[in-house]
């Protein structure tokens, strides 16, 4: 069982081989492979956004079984989320759980626009807009930098609430999982451990 460094330095070294274009899995997307799989052995969680542009196994490098990936609008956390993520920690024992935000995201995007002078979106978006809301209020819904600024304060935000969740709150003081927060580059496919 890795520990959460080594898991952290395994998924960050996948993003590398990605960046650099070598990637090791990247070209293994068939049956075959799925199969050879077995059981499934992930040793991380990754919750990101649902933009077409941010594909997680992708981006590092991985294959079939590896890792676990969860995204929603703005890598939102609600009830499913937070069961998925204690699932896998507490069932699979996977020690490291990822949020990933990235540039040019549509959900802070249509936060900052709701906050600055459009009116709430409805229905169900409604709710995805409210959960990123007291980032945007944080980073100040005016500023001209708002956008870059809250996209970091709102993955830095869902570290903190997955960090106090009341299954993971123990394993992460125990130091056998770790929480962090990181950033895509969308123009360089380089991701950036957030603190
Ligand atoms: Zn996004």
């Amino acid at each position: 069982m890795r520990t959460p460094r080594a898991a952290l330095a395994d998924l960050l070294a996948g993003n590398r081989r990605f960046v650099s274009g070598q990637p090791v899995h990247g070209h293994d997307v068939t049956a075959a492979a799925a199969s050879a799989s077995g059981d499934q052995e992930p040793y991380a969680v990754l919750l990101g956004c649902i933009d077409s542009r941010v594909p997680l196994e992708a981006i590092f490098d991985q294959t079939f079984g590896s890792i676990c990936v969860i995204r929603t609008g703005g890598h939102v956390l609600d009830r499913a989320v937070r069961g998925s993520i204690e699932y896998v920690v507490g069932q699979l024992g996977v020690p490291l759980v990822m949020v990933l935000g990235h540039e040019r995201c549509g959900a802070v995007a249509a936060t900052v626009d709701a906050l600055r002078s459009g009116p709430r979106p409805g229905g169900d978006l409604a709710y995805l807009v409210d959960e990123i809301a007291p980032a945007v209020v944080e980073a100040g819904p005016d500023d001209p930098q708002v956008h870059a600024v809250a996209i970091r304060r709102h993955v830095l935000r869902t570290v903190r609430a997955l960090r106090a969740d009341d299954l993971l709150a123990g394993p992460v003081a125990a130091g056998r999982v770790d929480v962090v927060g990181a950033l895509y580059d969308l123009a360089t496919g380089e991701v950036t451990l957030l603190r």
